[in-house]
């Protein structure tokens, strides 16, 4: 799993904080050239994939992307 946070389109208003049901997401520690306090993720570790922060979030500015699982091919 992979959450991505465009931090340049992000305003910091910590709606994917709050609906994350994993803590997955935080508020940074530093602010974005528009001078909000985006969101990032530390746990991703946590994430299920439920996409409530990409659903949730006004401006498009976090996505979840599951990685694909490996395709194991069996030879005769
Ligand atoms: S996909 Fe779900 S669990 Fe993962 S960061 Fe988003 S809200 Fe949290
Ligand atoms: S919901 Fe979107 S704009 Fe708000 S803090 Fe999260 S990523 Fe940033």
């Amino acid at each position: 799993m992979k959450v991505y946070i465009d931090d340049t389109i992000c305003k910091g208003c910590g709606i994917c904080i709050y609906y994350c049901p994993k803590n997955v997401i935080r508020f940074s520690s530093v602010q974005n050239r528009k001078g909000f306090t985006t969101a990032e993720v530390y746990k991703i570790e946590n994430c299920s994939g439920c996409k409530l922060c990409e659903i949730g979030c006004p401006d498009f500015a976090i996505y979840v992307i599951k990685e694909a699982t490996q395709t194991i091919v069996a030879k005769e």
